[in-house]
């Protein structure tokens, strides 16, 4: 059996300055650890024929298949501030794009498959644990609803990497809209090369941004698309309590998918201060300085598009400014509607604001679980016996407080408390990917070769909005000791 994959590949047609054409470089002992086979199946590939040794040699980079046309991708970027005029993959390899069930064109790409061109100093390597980390975390988030580049596979290369210690390397396939970053315009701007800019946004608009082919302004479209779906999205992480923990604008996606699964985590206790990661120590990119965060990365990607506005420069600035200047609106619209939805609002009143960030005051004050006090909420606005969500904050009665008050307001609505309830359970989830869960499994796989925990784990996470009774210790937040503090890039 041959694998076949049917690419059509598009960026490796762009000019020779986009990307460097290297193949993945063979590993000793390449074992197939997860396939995602619904995955697979929607991306036209036969599951079946990808489990075999052959699948597994292609989805560690050893063998190349046909049709394939391997490139490392160019990119800059700031990272954590600081301009880097030239990143690009270091150790990722773009085999080349597919076409899915649904008519939309997808990247594949091996992760850790080996030096590049652009590897600077690094191996082009990946570690087991951050292979695997971003295996669950970005399938959750497709469970969950967000945009997001996924996970096909993972395999282990039967060699180890060198970090702080020997660490059995991993292959990570991912599968994205695209890998073209806010990085990727700075590439070529930094560089003073507008025909290449031009050229990058004439690839990316019929790509990502169809239904603005043909406009009068393009390229100011183009900005304000992106504002639009980086602020629809940096909403949604808000929404389910996740911090990406690394949005350098290399990190940042021109298609608004969540992409660059690092020392990301989801908070237990709500806190709009939390850090996980390690390398951010000014906590720079906090839970809640996201939407300001993103905002920088696309005024940066602005300053890059200016130059196609073709306006004199103060003109372009302001138009740019204008374009800009709507991303708090929009990601506040969505970020409100949301937390109308995460409480049961059916309907807009006076106050609604008010008396929801009051429950997150009080949540903060109280150290009260992000994702358990929206779901046990849920299970109130069903029956307001259930008070299970007291149990979340240390002071019950700063809970039974603000519930009264709640519950006058939802009086107002017509709907009843079976539809507010359903309504509820569908956007506030139970299952997360809750940081001990992931370090567990993550030790388990690289202390003792064991991917059951793994497997469960994706398991319970596929499926985040529905009770699953057997697994409901995945629902639980850590005990004092389980608390994991701290992620790491594993880079
Ligand atoms: P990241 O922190 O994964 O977003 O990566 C930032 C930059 O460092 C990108 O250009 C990566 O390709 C590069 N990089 C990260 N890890 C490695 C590695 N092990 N080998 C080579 N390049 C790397
Ligand atoms: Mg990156």
């Amino acid at each position: 059996m041959t694998v076949h994959f049917p690419f059509q590949n598009s960026y490796s047609a762009l000019p020779d300055s986009f990307f460097a054409r290297v193949a993945p470089t063979p590993v000793a002992a390449p074992r197939l650890i997860k396939l995602n086979r619904p995955l697979a199946v929607q991306l036209g590939l036969d599951p079946d024929v990808l489990e075999t040794p052959e699948g597994a040699e292609i989805l560690a980079g050893k063998t190349v298949p046909a049709g394939a046309d391997p490139i490392a991708m160019a990119y800059a970027g700031h990272q954590f501030g600081n301009f880097v005029p030239q990143l690009g993959d270091g150790r990722a390899i773009l085999l080349g794009e597919v076409i899915d069930k649904d008519g939309v064109r997808r990247d594949i790409q091996l992760k850790g498959s080996g030096p590049t061109p652009f590897s600077r100093r690094g191996d082009g390597r990946a570690a087991l644990g951050p292979v695997l980390r971003e295996y669950i975390v970005s399938e959750a988030m497709f469970a969950l609803g967000i945009p997001t580049t996924r996970s096909l596979a993972a395999v282990v290369t039967g060699e180890h990497v060198i970090r702080e210690t020997a660490l059995p390397g991993a292959v990570l396939t991912r599968v994205a809209s695209s890998h073209i970053r806010v990085g990727t315009f700075q590439f070529f701007a930094a560089r003073r090369d507008t025909e290449a800019v031009r050229r990058l946004a004439d690839h990316v608009i019929p790509r990502h941004y169809p239904e603005l082919s043909g406009t009068e302004r393009p390229y100011h479209a183009l900005l304000a698309g992106v504002v639009a779906r980086q602020a629809d999205l940096v909403a949604r992480w808000l929404l389910v309590g996740f911090i990406h923990g690394v949005m350098n604008t290399d990190n940042s996606s021109i298609s608004g998918e969540t992409i660059d699964y690092g020392p990301c985590a989801f908070m237990d206790a709500y806190n709009p201060a939390q850090v996980f990661s390690s390398i951010d120590e000014m906590g720079r990119y906090a839970y809640a300085n996201q939407p300001r965060i993103a905002l920088w990365n696309l005024t940066r990607l602005a300053e890059c598009l200016l130059q196609l506005f073709g306006e004199e420069q103060e003109k372009a600035v302001e138009q740019a400014q204008e374009i800009l200047g709507a991303f708090p609106e929009t990601f506040s619209k969505a970020y409100q509607a949301g937390l109308r939805r995460k409480v049961g609002l059916f309907t807009e009143r006076d106050g609604d604001e008010a008396l929801i960030q009051d429950l997150l005051d009080t949540m903060a004050k109280n150290q009260a679980d992000f994702t358990l006090t929206f779901r046990k909420l849920g299970d109130a606005a069903g029956d307001p016996a259930a008070d299970d969500a007291r149990a979340e904050f240390m002071d019950p009665a700063d809970f039974d407080d603000w519930a009264r008050r709640w519950h006058e307001r939802t009086a107002w609505e017509p709907q009843t408390a079976a539809e507010r309830q359903a309504a509820m359970h569908a956007i506030n989830p139970i299952f997360i990917p809750r940081n001990h869960r992931v370090e567990a499994v993550i030790q388990a796989a690289v202390n003792n070769d064991d991917y059951a925990p793994f497997e469960e784990l994706v398991k319970v996470l596929a499926k985040p909005y529905q009770d699953q009774p057997e697994y409901e210790a995945y629902a639980d937040p850590p005990l004092p000791d389980e608390r994991v503090l701290q992620t790491f890039c594993g880079t």
